[in-house]
């Protein structure tokens, strides 16, 4: 593939950033990627599988001269970076960002935004349970959606080129407004996130069934919920602290639906539970039909252990 831009600079090179930087060696789609982090160690992490040709601690150094900034980092800590890194960046650029929840970075990042630099938010739908920047590889995004939330005003081609950009790193884009954005992600990210976390919470509180027994009989459900809990809990403080309108709204319709489903538990009916259950199932078989899962069991992931 052919370069898209000169110099990228990424702010942020955990499991997104890395995944990012390592995709755009590999189809080479910029001449020069520079990175920058919060933490030494992170940053001797990126160095040590070379996913950039410049490293810094130093978000303003990392984004001088840079045609595309993309902040990789939580979304709790955009503003910060913002603050930091606004007066370095080029007149032209295009600045934009992976995170979770796209209301609040109109809302914080906005209006740290110089004229002349092009704000166009991204949000990668894809993911692991995985953090920092050994967690990365080049095919994440690869047959994922990418949705962009550019304000109205945005220039047409800025919006464009990112769309390119995301495209050559494998996924399909789609233009959506951040309000929507985070109401969408709330429903088929958010919540189902609070939920494991919640039940996973909830059995390791349990006294009259041991940790042990839980650990041990686990594939009866538990597991796929823990893989989800185990997501990094720093993120995802973020995104609650971030999407609360758009959760606690999710949240509410989901506490009704479970108090009609604890009904039908309670009252035995069977006729009901089969009805839902039977709608779900066409749910998870049309996500296997869209190529967003496959239909081998476990999720698709293979068993070997997680080295240590
Ligand atoms: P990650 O692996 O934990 O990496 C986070 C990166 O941000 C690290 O380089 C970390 O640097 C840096 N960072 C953390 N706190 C910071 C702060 N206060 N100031 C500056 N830098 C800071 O996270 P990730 O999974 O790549 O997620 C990054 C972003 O992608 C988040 O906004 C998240 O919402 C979004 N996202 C994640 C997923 C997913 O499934 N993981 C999917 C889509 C979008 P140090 O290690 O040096 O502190």
């Amino acid at each position: 593939m052919s370069i898209i831009f000169q110099k990228i600079a990424l702010i942020g090179v955990g499991l997104i950033g890395s995944s990012i930087c390592q995709a755009v060696r590999l189809k080479n789609l910029a001449a020069h990627i520079s990175v920058a982090t919060r933490r030494a160690q992170t940053l001797d992490e990126a160095r040590s599988i070379s996913i950039a040709d410049e490293y810094f601690l130093s978000g303003a150094e990392a984004v001088k001269d840079a045609d595309l900034v993309i902040l990789c980092a939580p979304v709790g800590a955009f503003e910060a970076i913002m603050k930091e890194i606004s007066p370095h960046l080029k007149a032209g650029a295009i600045l934009s960002d992976v995170g979770s929840v796209k209301g609040h970075v109109d809302k914080v990042v906005g209006p740290l935004v110089p004229a002349g630099v092009h704000l166009v938010p991204g949000h990668p739908m894809a993911g692991t349970e995985h953090s920092g920047p050994l967690a990365g590889f080049p095919s994440l995004f690869e047959g994922r959606w990418c949705i962009l939330t550019p304000r109205a005003d945005v220039a047409r081609a800025a919006v464009d080129k990112l769309a390119a950009f995301w495209e050559a790193l494998g996924s399909q884009v789609e233009l959506m407004d951040a309000c929507h954005h985070d109401l969408v992600v709330a429903i088929t990210s958010h919540v189902p996130h609070l939920v494991a976390y919640n039940i996973v919470g909830t059995a390791d509180d349990m006294e009259s069934v041991s940790k042990s027994e839980v650990i041990k009989f686990s594939a009866g459900g538990f597991r796929d919920f823990t893989r989800i809990a185990a997501s990094d809990p720093i993120m995802w403080r973020d995104v609650f602290l971030t999407n609360r309108e758009a959760v606690l709204e999710m949240l509410g319709r989901f506490l009704e639906d479970l108090s009609v489903l604890q009904r039908a538990v309670r009252v035995g009916d069977g006729d009901a539970l089969e009805d839902l259950f039977t709608r779900t199932r066409e749910i998870r078989r049309s996500i296997i039909d869209a190529g967003q899962e496959t239909d081998v069991v476990d999720f698709g992931r293979d068993h070997k252990p997680t080295p240590k």
